[in-house]
C-alpha cells in the first residue's frame, strides 16, 4: 500500500485511487515571463518522482499541466502587473514572443533534469472557453461580484473557504507588499479576480478575449481550475504544486470549482517544500537567483542538481550550497563509475528490491531508497550483476539515466603526455616527480585518480 502526506488532512494517507488502474494527476505548472530558478525546479522533481513511484507501481498515470501565459499578476492577491506584461516590457518583445521564449527554456531544463514530460500542456490561453464557463456558473449560483475594474469570486459565501491551508479569512491582508498598487474594492481581503476588464491600469492589456462581461482576460486562478476538469474531470486524484501555492492559489483553485460543481476539485494534495540558498531564501537581489545554466556553467551535470534534490525529502527544506552540489555530484559520479561497463544479470536482489519499495511507498521516501541503493552497493555477499539489475530496476524511479551513463573524460593530447610521464615517474618511484605532474595535469582542468587500472581523469568543477 503506498501512504501519501495529504495537506488538506494534514495526516498520512492510504492511495486509494478512483479508477484502480489509471491515476489522474494534476500539476501547476510555470507562468513563463522569466528562467525557472532551481527552487522552481526542485518541485518539478519531486512532481516527476511521484510520477515514477506511481508508474513503478503499476499505475498508469495521466498527467496534465498547465502553463500560465497570461493573468498571473505580480502579487499572488492581484496585486501589480500581468508577469508577462512586465517581461515583455523589460525585454522589449510582445507577450507571447515571452511567453514562448521562456516555455521553451522551461521545458529545456525540464529534459535536462531528465524529468518526464506530462502527457499534456495546455497553456492558459488555450483554455479560454472552459474559463469563462465556470465564470459564467459561478455568477449564476450567485458567487460573484463586480466592479469597474473585475469579477471577484466572493469568499465569505464559501464557508470552507482557506481549509487548505487552515487560514482564517480575517488573516489575509492585501496589499502586504509596499511595491505594489492595490487599487481593489474587494469585499474580503481574500476575495480574488475571475476576470478583469480592460479598465483603469489593465486598459492597454495586450491580451484580451470577449467574454459575456466585456473584453478581459481572467484570473490567475481560474485557469487550473478549468484545465483540470477539461483534461482529468472532478474530482481527478492528485493535485500537486509547491509550498507556496497553499496559502493563496490552491484554495482559490478549490473556492471555484467546488462552489461551481458541488463536488471536490482533487482528492489528494501534495506539495514540495522550498529550496533555500545558504539557509536564505532564494532573491534576485541578494543574487541567490541560480538557474540551471548558472549549475551547468560551473561543469556540473544538471543530473547533479537532481541527485542533491533526491537526497532531501520532498517535505524537508533542503539548503542549496555549492559544496553540497558538489559533493552530489562525487557522489553520483561513484554510482556511474560502479554501473559502468557491467551487464545486468537477469535477477536482481529480491531483499533489496523489497526495501526500496517500501521507502519509495513511504509518501516518497527517495532518501532512504538511495540508503538502500548505497548499502547495495556495498554488499559483498551480492554479486556485481546482481546488483546492477536491481540498480537499474530503482533508476526508473531515481531517473538518473543509469542505463546510458556518461563516457569517461578522455583527455586532450596535452595532459595525456603529461599522464604518461607521470606514470613514468610512479614506476620509478619519483613521487615528487609525480605530484608536480599531478599538478599541471590538474592546471589542465582535471583531477587525476590513482586506481586499480592504472590513472583516470575526470573534469575538475571549481566551485
Ligand atoms: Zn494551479
Amino acid at each position: 500500500m503506498i501512504k501519501f502526506y495529504n495537506t488538506l488532512s494534514r495526516q498520512l494517507e492510504d492511495f486509494k485511487p478512483i479508477d484502480k488502474t489509471q491515476v489522474r494527476l494534476y500539476t501547476c505548472g510555470p507562468t513563463v515571463y522569466n528562467f525557472a530558478h532551481i527552487g522552481n525546479l526542485r518541485t518539478y522533481i519531486f512532481e516527476d518522482l511521484l510520477r515514477r513511484v506511481l508508474e513503478y507501481n503499476g499505475y498508469q498515470v495521466k498527467h496534465v499541466m498547465n502553463v500560465t501565459d497570461v493573468g498571473h499578476l505580480v502579487g499572488d492577491g492581484d496585486e501589480g502587473e500581468d508577469k508577462i506584461d512586465v517581461g515583455a516590457r523589460r525585454e522589449g518583445k510582445s507577450p507571447l514572443e515571452i511567453a514562448k521564449f521562456y516555455e521553451q527554456r522551461f521545458f529545456s531544463d525540464l529534459k535536462d533534469l531528465n524529468i518526464e514530460m506530462p502527457g499534456k500542456v495546455v497553456r492558459a490561453t488555450e483554455a479560454i472557453p472552459s474559463q469563462i464557463e465556470i465564470i459564467k456558473i459561478l455568477e449564476q449560483k450567485g458567487y460573484t461580484y463586480r466592479d469597474e475594474s473585475a469579477i471577484y469570486f466572493d469568499t465569505s459565501k464559501l464557508p470552507d473557504y482557506g481549509k487548505l491551508s487552515g487560514q482564517k479569512l480575517s488573516d489575509k491582508q492585501t496589499g502586504a507588499r509596499g511595491d505594489v498598487v492595490v487599487d481593489l474594492k474587494k469585499k474580503n481581503p481574500a476575495d480574488f479576480a475571475l476576470w478583469f476588464f480592460l479598465a483603469g491600469r489593465y486598459k492597454n492589456h495586450i491580451l484580451h478575449w470577449p467574454s459575456p462581461w466585456g473584453e478581459g482576460f481572467p484570473g490567475w486562478h481560474i485557469e487550473c481550475s478549468a484545465i483540470s476538469r477539461q483534461e482529468l474531470g472532478q474530482p481527478f486524484d492528485i493535485h500537486t504544486g509547491g509550498e507556496d501555492h497553499i496559502g493563496t492559489h490552491h484554495p482559490n483553485e478549490m473556492a471555484q470549482s467546488e462552489a461551481a460543481f458541488g463536488v471536490p476539485l482533487a482528492n489528494l494534495w501534495m506539495h514540495g517544500r522550498f529550496l533555500q540558498i545558504n539557509d536564505n531564501k532564494m532573491a534576485k537581489s541578494a543574487g541567490t537567483f541560480i538557474t540551471l545554466n548558472d549549475v551547468k556553467d560551473k561543469g556540473f551535470s544538471p543530473l547533479d542538481y537532481r541527485y542533491l534534490c533526491l537526497t532531501a525529502h520532498y517535505r524537508s527544506q533542503l539548503n542549496f550550497t555549492w559544496e553540497g552540489m558538489l559533493f552530489a555530484h562525487n557522489t553520483s559520479e561513484k554510482l556511474f563509475d560502479f554501473i559502468r561497463d557491467v551487464k545486468p544479470g537477469k535477477e536482481g536482489a529480491a531483499e533489496y528490491e523489497k526495501e526500496f519499495l517500501e521507502a519509495i511507498n513511504d509518501d516518497l521516501n527517495i532518501p532512504q531508497a538511495l540508503a538502500v541503493v548505497w548499502k547495495l552497493v556495498d554488499d559483498n555477499k551480492i554479486a556485481k550483476e546482481i546488483k546492477i539489475a536491481s540498480i537499474l530496476k530503482f533508476d526508473k524511479v531515481l531517473g538518473f539515466n543509469l542505463d546510458n551513463p556518461p563516457k569517461e573524460t578522455s583527455p586532450t593530447e596535452e595532459a595525456s603526455a603529461l599522464l604518461g610521464q607521470r606514470q613514468q615517474a610512479r614506476d620509478a618511484k619519483d613521487f615528487a616527480k609525480s605530484d608536480e605532474l599531478r599538478k599541471r595535469i590538474e592546471e589542465l582542468g582535471y583531477e587525476v585518480m590513482d586506481t586499480a587500472e592504472g590513472q583516470k581523469v575526470k573534469k575538475k568543477i571549481n566551485i
